[in-house]
């Protein structure tokens, strides 16, 4: 199916990204897996080229892309050619934005600069041993100790979590409210932050997805994002993004899957004729290719709804 959403630089652009991914990432992704982790170089490599926070302002050293296709063909081509398991989209479009959207000036100024790089690896903790779906059963508390946070708790599941420098990580502020939650930066060595086991998982296997522990860690007033009550608000802003991100990867997967039967079946003989010749396969892959073509089309259009809300298309 031809698709229009894309101009010639994006393409340009693919095929860039499609060269990094088979000199960097493709020869390496098995020893990921196998160590559950990608190496930390790794986030450097794609910041020295310009592939992550793609959209930071120039003063911080970012390209200034706010443009999603750019986000939208990376994480297409990671289906095909990198390894899903390597979560720099969670870096870059993910928790990047809550320091842009949420912090101020000062924040920017010292935390976005070496996220771009690659220097700075960032994850988000909310999920809890307790507390997944039912965000306000969390259990992480802060208090407010006049001029810092003390935060106390423990968070689980969490993406980059053994690779992270930092980790905006929610926790209740008001005993009183369940739903007053706040946004706080944890840093890469503060006193009483450690990290539990990197979790065996079934899938995405170069991914570290850990748990994390915090023992009244002094949580400078520097690093709270915006209001300390309103981690709710925020964390909803960017959900509408985030499944976007995520309905954009499930169906790059799809594509590739499908893409990987098509190869099998022309392949693989049986009674004599490709598998390819069989009229119930041939139904099957057409039916496969069609709801494929059909779920492209709906999410491109909202990945333009998208762009448009965010008013850099017109
Ligand atoms: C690979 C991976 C990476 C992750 N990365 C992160 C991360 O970076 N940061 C982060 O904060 N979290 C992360 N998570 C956690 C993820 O967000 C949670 O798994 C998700 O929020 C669901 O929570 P839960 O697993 O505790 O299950 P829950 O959804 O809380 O469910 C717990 C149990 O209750 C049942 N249940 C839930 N709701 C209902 C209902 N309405 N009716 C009936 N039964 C119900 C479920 O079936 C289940 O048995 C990650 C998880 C995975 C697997």
């Amino acid at each position: 199916m031809k698709r229009t959403l894309f101009t010639d630089e994006h393409e340009m652009f693919r095929d860039q990204y499609r060269k990094f991914l088979k000199k960097e990432v493709q020869p390496n992704a098995a020893a990921w897996r196998e160590a559950g982790i990608v190496p930390r170089e790794m986030f450097e490599k794609m910041g020295a080229l310009g592939y992550l926070l793609t959209w930071a302002d120039e003063i911080h050293g970012g390209l200034g892309l706010e443009d999603f296709r750019y986000q939208q063909i990376m994480l297409e081509e990671d289906a095909t050619y990198g390894e899903p398991g390597f979560y720099h989209t969670l870096h870059s479009r993910l928790v990047a934005p809550y320091i842009k959207n949420i912090g101020n000036a000062e924040q920017h100024a010292s935390f976005l600069p070496k996220c771009v790089t690659g220097e700075h690896i960032l994850a988000v903790a909310m999920t809890e041993p307790d507390a997944g779906s039912d965000l306000a059963g969390m259990k992480t508390r802060a208090v407010d100790k006049g001029d810092y946070w003390e935060l106390s708790g423990s968070k689980t599941y969490i993406s980059n979590g053994i690779n992270a420098d930092l980790i905006v990580t929610a926790a209740k502020t008001n005993p009183e409210n369940p739903r007053q939650i706040g946004l706080f930066i944890v840093e890469r060595g503060m006193e009483g932050f450690e990290r539990g086991r990197n979790l065996k998982k079934l899938g995405l296997k170069a991914q570290d997805t850990a748990e994390l522990f915090f023992s009244n860690v002094k949580i400078p007033k520097h690093n709270v994002l915006g209001d300390a009550h309103k981690g709710f608000h925020y964390l909803m802003q960017g959900l509408a993004e985030e499944r976007l991100l995520g309905s954009v990867g499930y169906l790059s997967a799809a594509q590739r899957a499908f893409e990987l039967t098509k190869n099998y079946v022309q392949e693989r003989r049986a009674f004599g004729k490709s598998v390819s010749e069989f009229q119930n396969t041939r139904f099957k892959m057409a039916e496969m290719r069609a709801e494929i073509d059909v779920a492209q089309v709906y999410i491109d259009h909202c990945v333009v709804c998208d762009m448009r809300l965010h008013k850099y298309m017109l």
